[in-house]
Parts: C-alpha cells; sequence; structure tokens
C-alpha cells in the first residue's frame, strides 16, 4: 500500500481525490491550512495535518513524521480576478509554495508529483478544442502562476530527477455521487452552482455573462468535467509516473454554453431558473473545450459523466442537503 500527501486535500477537488485514493486502498494525508478548505471535507479515514505551503517547517514535519510515496498538489489559490488585484498573494503562495513542497520533497527523497493545473495556462485560444500543443500565453497572474510551477517541474526533471504530471483542467463540476462531499466556494463564482442556488430562491437570479458571443446560441462554452473523473484521473496519473512527465487536458471535450447549462439545470430540478441578461464579464474567452485524447492514451482514462444533466443532478443533491 502506496501513502499518498494531499496538499489543499480540504478544497473542492482535493477532497474528492482524496475519497478517491482511499476508495482504491491507499493511505492519505491530507495537509491544508483551511484558508478556502472544508475540514468536515476531509474523509474520516485520512490523516489530517494543519500546514502552509508558505511555512516550511510544518511541511518539513510531514516528511519527517510520514513515509510519504507521492504526493498531489491542489493547495494553489484559483481566484482570477484576485489575482489580478492581489497578483502578490498568487506569486507567494502558489510559485514560491511550490517551491518549498518541492524543497521539503526533495530533502526526503520524495520525486513524485502529480499538479492541478489549469486551461487558464492557454490563455486566449487561437483554436479548439485546445489540445496540450496549444501555445501558453496565460492572460492573468493566475493562469502565470500555473504555467511558472510547469516550467519548473521540467527544470526539476532535468536537475534532480523530478517524476511529474500537471493535470491541466477545464471546468470541474459537480459533487460526490453519493452526496458525502461537494463544493461550497465563499464566495461562489461559479456557473452552476449559482445556478442551482438561484432555482432554490437563495438567490434573486443568475447573471449572464454577455448574450453577444460568436456561439450559437450567444453564451459562452466551457467544458464541464465531473469531480469524480478528475479524482480518477490523478490516481491513475499517479501511477503513471515515473514512465510518463509532462501535461495532460481533463474535460470530455464536449462544449455547453451557459443557457444550455441553465435549461439542463431548471429539467433536472422541475423549476424555472430567475436570470438576467448582463454585460460581458472581462477575460471571458467565447469558447474553451479540451482535446482529451492525449490523457485518455497516457493514463488510460475515460471519463464517466459524458451528460450535463447527470453531472448537474449530482450538484443539485448537493446543494440541497450540503454539510458546509
Ligand atoms: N457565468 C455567467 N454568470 C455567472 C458566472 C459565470 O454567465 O454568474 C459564465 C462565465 O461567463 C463563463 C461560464 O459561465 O462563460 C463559466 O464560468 P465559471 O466562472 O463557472 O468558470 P470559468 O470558465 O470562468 O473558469
Amino acid at each position: 500500500m502506496k501513502t499518498i500527501l494531499v496538499m489543499g486535500g480540504a478544497g473542492y477537488i482535493g477532497s474528492h481525490t482524496v475519497k478517491h485514493l482511499l476508495d482504491q486502498g491507499y493511505q492519505v494525508v491530507v495537509a491544508d491550512n483551511l484558508i478556502y478548505g472544508h475540514r468536515e471535507a476531509v474523509d474520516a479515514r485520512a490523516t489530517f495535518v494543519h500546514a502552509d505551503l508558505l511555512d516550511s517547517y510544518s511541511l518539513e514535519q510531514i516528511f519527517k513524521n510520514h513515509t510519504i510515496d507521492a504526493v498531489v498538489h491542489f493547495a494553489a489559490f484559483a481566484a482570477v480576478g484576485e489575482s489580478v488585484e492581489n497578483p502578490e498573494r498568487y506569486y507567494f503562495n502558489n510559485v514560491i509554495g511550490t517551491v518549498n513542497l518541492l524543497h521539503a520533497m526533495l530533502s526526503h527523497g520524495v520525486k513524485k508529483i502529480v499538479f492541478s493545473s489549469t486551461c487558464a495556462t492557454y490563455g486566449e485560444p487561437q483554436y479548439t478544442p485546445i489540445d496540450e500543443k496549444h501555445p501558453q500565453s496565460p492572460i492573468n497572474p493566475y493562469g502565470r502562476t500555473k504555467l511558472m510551477i510547469e516550467q519548473i517541474f521540467a527544470d526539476y526533471e532535468r536537475a534532480y530527477g523530478l517524476q511529474h504530471i500537471a493535470l491541466r483542467y477545464f471546468n470541474a463540476a459537480g459533487c460526490a455521487a453519493d452526496g458525502s462531499i461537494g463544493e461550497s466556494h465563499t464566495p461562489e463564482t461559479h456557473l452552476i452552482p449559482l445556478v442551482l442556488k438561484a432555482i432554490k430562491g437563495e438567490r434573486a437570479d443568475i447573471k449572464v455573462f454577455g448574450t453577444d458571443y460568436d456561439t450559437p446560441d450567444g453564451t459562452c462554452i466551457r467544458d464541464y468535467i465531473h469531480v469524480e473523473d478528475l479524482a480518477s484521473a490523478h490516481r491513475l496519473a499517479l501511477e503513471k509516473l515515473g514512465s510518463y512527465n509532462g501535461c495532460l487536458n481533463l474535460g470530455t471535450g464536449i462544449g455547453t454554453s451557459v443557457k444550455e447549462i441553465i435549461s439542463a439545470a431548471e429539467e433536472v430540478c422541475g423549476k424555472p431558473c430567475p436570470l438576467q441578461y448582463v454585460e460581458r464579464r472581462a477575460g471571458d474567452p467565447a469558447r474553451l473545450f479540451a482535446d482529451n485524447a492525449s490523457a485518455k492514451q497516457v493514463l488510460g482514462w475515460e471519463p464517466k459523466y459524458i451528460h450535463i444533466k447527470d453531472i448537474i443532478q449530482t450538484a443539485w443533491v448537493w446543494e440541497q442537503h450540503k454539510k458546509y
């Protein structure tokens, strides 16, 4: 049995990956500073350590006190707008924090890491579907920190033999099918939870950002990938470390517009969604969806959730019974 350190394991995608790894027979140590993560989201079978990427001493202690075989790193900050207003916070936590983590790993002979990267490293798409060869030209500090981390991994591979896979997610969505854990951000900015809150009556409406995009219905198209499919891809990536180094897109390859999300949610919930059409949000490309052929081929991965209604259904169960 292997022991995996999940940095940021109390967050949305981290907590689902922790659960999946435990279900697959791994031992898991979760480290999280609980700034955005939820202690309740951490599976009781995992060992929890309160630690921050910028606290080298507490990182050091984790590797001293536990025999770690590999690390999955989710502990980056991820709010695009905030990264523009306060880039220092992002360069400290995401870039310097990751360098600290790699230092602690390498000092203890741990050379394996799977990292949450993002399609935001591509920037404005030059073509779709986006494959891994698409030029990387991020348009905000958040995307730049993730790209820098990918580049650091390549340098550390050459110099220190680091084994690394960076998974570039498209739009993570949905919740554990058993309703045990789910998505809970403060403030919430993501489309699907906001639509469900509007349907529930917890917010007045959903604001649709722009209806004049060059897409069939005028609203933006994104690739929504279920969080449990992301979790299984992380486990497969861990198992692939050593025979593959590099980056892989994680998406379904299917594009869904904002209007299509709202209609699908109305069908799932059986209630109308109050909405308002407003101006475009700055920095939103018209369409983003993945070419996921490499992830399928390299990892032997196949997303289980293909239909957007099935993804929304899991989010709806969580929205009605959420525990945190
Ligand atoms: N969106 C929207 N209203 C909202 C939140 C999001 O119309 O209140 C749109 C947004 O413009 C984008 C899509 O929904 O086209 C997905 O946005 P989200 O913030 O969930 O993810 P992003 O694609 O920005 O990572």
